[in-house]
């Protein structure tokens, strides 16, 4: 896939390797949520401003007690080591398809996305559970009966394929041995979760189209926009991978439109839809809120914040330069991460398949 290299070069750079967040929980459905005390126990979320110059340089890590506050498991805090990269030049609103305040300065944060992968954290159980039903509820209020959601199976297809995505993520980068620290691929987590599921597959394709169309279609104002961190050699590098990401999906959308957005949500009323899928998306960020792993919670608003982006630009934005700086560096995240997931399901499909025989074999 030539866009994938591009993609990973592009991620590291400064403009797109820090992102801002509200990360401390402020779950607006359950206060009596047992992972609320979080807040208290997580050393510093002050804003950036208030950080000493020296621990802008410095590689400060989390303590032992920090780690603690992450449900015990140090693969689940967010490493908030910070450099003194600021961005400036995008003009701050805020976003009415987040439920966070992003102009609220003293309770967001920048986070290094480059020290804080999103992989294998050891979130599970019911906590887990309840946020992925509240989700999928969100915009299918009868899930899982089908019947209910006929004009709403697209976001059903989004959220569902946004799942599949973070399945994958967490079985190619798994916790193999929590005493020797080994990391690696979890192949029978990937068949359960995902490859077994046909549809889980498939919807993970149509959101990486998605986001890959939506991308496309803002290619103008991406290519135009001020990539920005005071360093100029790095922020020459962006601009150029900017460019060749774009050219290389100019050429996939002359050769062949790779998503018809024009096809779905067929019938609806064009201002009632904006306003309902902005409602929901103001839900679902509000439920992110609720997600009681950190670095789950981080990546889990970066990719809401990335979608919510790309229907923005795919369906209701009229060409006027309207996205600000944390939504552009939250779709090209989003479909980064998008795009690593297709490749790991493809890479590993000859096993998967050879896995599919076995589990279908006669016993
Ligand atoms: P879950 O993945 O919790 O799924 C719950 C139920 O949803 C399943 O039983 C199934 O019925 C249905 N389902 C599963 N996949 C799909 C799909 N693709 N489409 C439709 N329905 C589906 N854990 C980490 O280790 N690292 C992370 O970075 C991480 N990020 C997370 C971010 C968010 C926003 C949330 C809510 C959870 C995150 N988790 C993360 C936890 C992880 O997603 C799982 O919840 C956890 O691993 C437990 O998995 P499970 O097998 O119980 O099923």
């Amino acid at each position: 896939m030539v866009l994938h290299p591009i993609l990973q070069d592009l991620v590291k750079t400064p403009f797109f390797r820090y992102f801002k967040v509200k990360l401390w929980c402020d779950c607006p459905f359950w206060p009596d949520d047992g992972m609320c005390y979080l807040r208290d126990c997580t050393v510093c979320e002050c804003p950036e401003s208030e950080f000493p110059e020296p621990f802008k340089k410095s590689s400060r890590l989390f303590s032992a007690d920090d780690v603690i506050c992450q449900e015990g498991k140090p693969q689940a805090a967010v490493d908030r080591t910070l450099d003194d990269t600021i961005f400036k030049g995008w003009i701050q609103i805020d976003n009415p398809w987040t439920y966070d305040d992003e102009t609220d300065d003293a309770a967001m944060t920048y986070v290094n996305l480059q020290l804080n992968p999103e992989r294998y954290t050891g979130y599970a159980g019911p906590s887990a559970q309840r946020i992925w039903t509240a989700v999928y509820k969100e915009n299918c209020p009868q899930y899982p009966s089908e019947e209910w959601c006929n004009e709403k199976k697209v976001m059903y297809k989004l959220i569902s394929g946004l799942h599949s995505s973070i399945s994958v993520h967490i079985a190619s980068e798994y916790l193999l041995d929590s005493s020797a620290n080994l990391w690696g691929q979890n192949v029978q987590m990937l068949y359960d979760r995902v490859w077994k599921h046909p549809d889980r597959v498939r919807n993970l394709y149509f959101i990486f189209l998605l986001v890959l169309r939506a991308v496309t279609k803002a290619a103008d104002y991406l290519e135009q926009a001020e990539y920005n961190t005071g360093n100029h050699v790095e922020d020459l590098k962006t601009q150029s991978l900017v460019r060749q990401l774009l050219y290389n999906n100019k050429l996939l959308s002359a050769c062949r439109v790779p998503f018809d957005e024009v096809n779905i949500w067929q019938g609806q009323n064009g201002p009632d839809l904006l306003q309902q899928i902005q409602n929901q998306f103001r839900n679902i960020s509000a439920i992110m809120n609720c997600v009681g792993c950190e670095k789950c919670r981080l990546w889990g608003k970066l990719q809401v914040n990335g979608l919510a982006t790309a229907l923005k630009v795919l369906f209701f934005v009229d060409g006027k330069n309207n996205l600000q700086r944390n939504e552009v560096i939250a779709l090209f995240n989003l479909l980064n991460r998008l795009s690593q997931s297709v490749k790991f399901v493809h890479d590993m499909g000859p096993l998967m398949e050879k896995m599919e025989r076995h589990d279908s074999s006669p016993t």
